[in-house]
C-alpha cells in the first residue's frame, strides 16, 4: 500500500527563547517540524517524525497532541538526551534576528527513525536539520513522490558538502533571500534559485521576508507578494518560513498536485499561514486562527496579489 497524498514532515521540536524589541518569550514551543506541523495540519493531515530529550515539557507535549490531525507516532523521546534549544533576538525592525544560542541537544546525535506506518507517505519536507540527518529520513521513504528541504546559514557554514550532497536528492528546496546568496555566491533571488536548480532539485523558493518569495522552477518563474503586516501586526516573526513551507506543502498534499500553477497557489497559502503565525509567539498564532479567519485571508490575497 502507498499514501500518495500522505505529508510527512521531518525537523526539530525544540524550547525556544524570543526576544523582541518589547517582549519576551521564555522556553516556549517552537523547532522547525513543530511549526510546519502546526500550520500545515490546517489544511491536510500530518505524520510528524522528530526526536526530543527527557526534559521536553508535557505541556509542549499536550500542545502538540492539540493541534488536530497531526499523527506524532515518529515522535522519539531519548530518555538522557536534551531536546533541542535556541534563542533568537530580533532587531528593532522586526526582519533581522541575531541567534543568541542554539543547543542542538538531542539533534547532533542518531536521526529519528521512521516508523514502518509513515514509510509509505508520498510528500515528504524535510524541515530544517543537519542536512545529514535530512538525507537519512529520506532514504527511509522510498515512495516518495515529492521532497522538500529547508536550510539555513548555520548548515550552509558546518555541513555544506552534505547539504549540497541533499540537493542532489530533493525535488525542491525553500530557503531565504541571504541563504541563497551564502549558499550560491549570487546576490539575486532568481539567479541564486537557477544556480541551486544546477545541484538536482526542480525548483527553489526564496524567501524574501516582507517582500514575499521567489519561485524559481525549470518551468518557469512564479512571485508572491507578503501579506502586508503594519508594525502592530508583527509580534513574533520566529516560524515564519516553516509555517509557510508547511502551508506550500499541506496544499500539495490535499491537492496530489505538483505543477507550477499548483506549487502557485502553494505559495500563497504558505504566505497566508505566515502572516497568521507572525501575529502571536510560539504556535499560536497560526493555531489559534478559525478555518474561517485562514480562508478569508486566503481569499484577499489571492485576489488582490497572486498572478
Ligand atoms: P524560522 O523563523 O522559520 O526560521 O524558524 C525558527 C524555528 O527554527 C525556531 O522555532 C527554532 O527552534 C528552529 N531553529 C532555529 N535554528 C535551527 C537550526 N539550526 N536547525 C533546526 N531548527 C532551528
Amino acid at each position: 500500500m502507498t499514501a500518495p497524498h500522505s505529508l510527512l514532515v521531518t525537523g526539530t521540536i525544540g524550547i525556544d527563547t524570543v526576544e523582541t524589541p518589547s517582549a519576551r518569550a521564555e522556553r516556549v514551543l517552537g523547532g522547525s517540524a513543530a511549526y510546519f506541523a502546526a500550520a500545515a495540519s490546517r489544511l491536510a493531515p500530518v505524520r510528524l517524525v522528530g526526536v526530543v530529550g527527557d526534559d521536553f515539557p508535557a505541556d509542549h507535549r499536550r500542545r502538540l497532541e492539540g493541534l488536530g490531525p497531526v499523527d506524532l507516532l515518529g515522535l522519539e523521546t531519548r530518555v538522557g538526551a536534551k531536546t533541542f534549544a535556541w534563542g533568537g533576538k530580533y532587531l528593532l525592525n522586526m526582519n533581522e534576528r541575531e541567534t543568541l544560542f542554539t543547543e542542538l541537544g538531542v539533534v547532533a546525535d542518531a536521526p529519528p527513525r521512521v516508523p514502518a506506518a509513515f514509510a509509505d507517505s508520498g510528500l515528504v519536507f524535510l524541515g530544517n536539520t543537519h542536512p545529514a540527518v535530512q538525507a537519512g529520513l529520506l532514504d527511509q521513504v522510498p515512495n516518495r513522490t515529492l521532497a522538500v528541504a529547508d536550510t539555513m546559514d548555520l548548515w550552509i557554514n558546518v555541513a555544506h558538502d552534505e547539504l549540497v550532497h541533499l540537493l542532489s536528492k530533493v525535488d525542491g528546496i525553500v530557503l531565504n533571500d541571504s541563504e541563497a546568496a551564502h549558499l550560491t555566491g549570487e546576490r539575486n533571488a532568481i539567479s541564486a534559485g537557477r544556480r541551486i536548480l544546477g545541484y538536482g532539485p526542480k525548483f527553489a523558493v526564496v524567501k524574501k521576508g516582507e517582500h514575499g518569495a521567489v519561485l524559481v522552477h525549470r518551468d518557469g518563474v512564479a512571485v508572491v507578494p507578503a501579506f502586508p503586516a503594519e508594525e502592530d501586526m508583527v509580534v513574533d516573526p520566529t516560524g515564519a518560513g516553516d509555517t509557510f513551507a508547511g502551508g506550500f506543502m499541506a496544499h500539495l498534499a490535499r491537492t496530489g498536485r505538483t505543477d507550477l500553477e499548483a506549487l502557485q497557489t502553494a505559495l500563497s497559502w504558505g504566505t497566508v499561514m505566515a502572516s497568521f503565525t507572525i501575529g502571536a509567539f510560539s504556535l499560536d498564532g497560526v493555531a489559534k486562527a478559525t478555518a474561517a479567519d485562514l480562508e478569508a485571508r486566503y481569499r484577499l490575497f489571492a485576489r488582490h496579489a497572486r498572478v
